[in-house]
């Protein structure tokens, strides 16, 4: 087992002016299951990548341990990948799949049997061993993907989309197997998604990166709950946060008859005559009183119903989004009003998006 490091690592592909991966420093602790997530085209595969071996690193460093891996082949870093297409060999059995890297490394026929049979066990995979890939399900495919990652027992598993090609169900099955097997092996894990409902349900800490840039590294409670920008307050949680530029005066905002104080920004007094006011559909209430909205239209998910519609916020009108009870939705086209517990709001300065409270 091994802890990883990202040590100001930088990708930039030739022909193009901006890094796909900037200045990345990030430390995943030996053991950690450790998400990166963002948008397509933020940086999140060139960055595992750069970390298996298969993109060059043109600044900085990546160590496994406190082993400099930056120049070294894929080869010699002791990871194993499980790519989204699996890249699994159709003319070999499920056996052959999962103990094909062992043998290339010269284990005795025996010990690689046994190790095979081991995992497979734990995947639920032992009566298809002398199956050939084409004759498994999606979801059985999957798992000889893993399974044949597990055999080899590396330091860290990397692992990109793993889950993409399958059913929504089964990823909601797959995504929980995978999150216990990890903490049973407890195997340093790099994971990618681009789905922030997977990168909150199984990761230790979630990295979020934005047009190759960190944004935030945290546990999935603190990205939710202290975002430290805009770009992951908007990103993390579905619906997405309600976000409303307001002029400040008198130290706060007014937000339908309610004036929400803005706190002073860490670094000094408010100068902004502006920011950003946060608050996340669930902490809208629907009420008999506060801010006017009209409903355009309501969702109803059966735990919860979403409510869409059109407020006059900050002098013009803008969307707002509020979870309400299922049991008793407003109809679209109703005049509903919204109030909120003005310590559940978050604040952003306009200028580069920066949290201020
Ligand atoms: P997705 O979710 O769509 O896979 P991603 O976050 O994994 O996106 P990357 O694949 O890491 O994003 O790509 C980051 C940036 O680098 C993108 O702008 C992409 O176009 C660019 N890029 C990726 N691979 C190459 C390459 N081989 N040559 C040139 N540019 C590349």
């Amino acid at each position: 087992m091994a802890s990883v490091t990202f040590d100001k690592a930088t990708c930039l592909f030739p022909g193009s002016s901006t890094p796909a991966v900037d200045a990345l420093d990030l430390e995943i602790e030996d053991g950690e299951f450790l998400v990166l997530v963002g948008p397509s085209g933020c940086g999140k595969s060139t960055s595992l990548r750069m970390l298996a071996g298969l993109e060059p690193v043109h600044a900085g460093r990546i160590l496994i341990g406190d082993r400099d891996v930056t120049g070294q082949d894929p080869k010699e870093r002791d990871i194993a990948m499980v790519f989204q297409n699996y890249a699994l060999y159709p003319h070999m059995s499920v056996a052959e799949n999962m103990g094909f890297a062992l043998k290339l490394a010269k284990i005795p026929k025996k010990d690689i049997r046994e190790r095979v049979v081991e995992v497979a066990k734990m995947l639920d995979l032992e009566q298809f061993l002398d199956r050939k890939p084409k004759a498994l399900s999606g979801g059985q495919r999957q798992r000889v993907a893993m399974g044949r990652a597990i055999v080899r027992q590396p330091q860290v598993f990397l692992m990109d989309e793993p889950l993409s090609n399958l059913d929504a169900k089964l990823r909601v099955q797959t995504r929980t197997q995978i999150a216990q097997l990890q903490r049973r092996l407890n195997t340093t894990t790099v994971y990618v998604t681009h789905d922030q409902v997977e990168a909150m349900t199984m990761g230790d800490r979630v990295a979020v990166l934005e047009k190759g840039i960190l944004q935030q590294c945290a546990s999935p409670r603190v990205l939710y709950n202290k975002p430290a920008n805009v770009f992951v307050a908007g990103f993390m949680g579905s619906p997405a946060m309600n976000l409303f530029t307001l002029p400040v005066f008198d130290r706060g905002v007014t937000f339908g008859d309610m004036h929400v104080p803005v706190p002073r920004d860490v670094v000094g007094q408010v100068t902004e005559t502006e920011v950003v006011l946060g608050i996340r559909p669930e902490h809208l209430e629907i009420s008999n009183e506060g801010l006017e909205m009209d409903v355009d239209v309501v969702e109803e998910l059966g735990s919860d119903a979403y409510v869409y519609g059109r407020a006059k916020v900050g002098g013009r009108s803008q969307e707002i989004v509020a979870r309400s009870d299922w049991r008793n939705p407003p109809q679209k086209g109703e005049r509903v009003h919204l109030r909120f517990d003005p310590n559940q709001v978050h604040v952003f300065k306009t200028s580069d998006g920066r949290r201020i409270g």
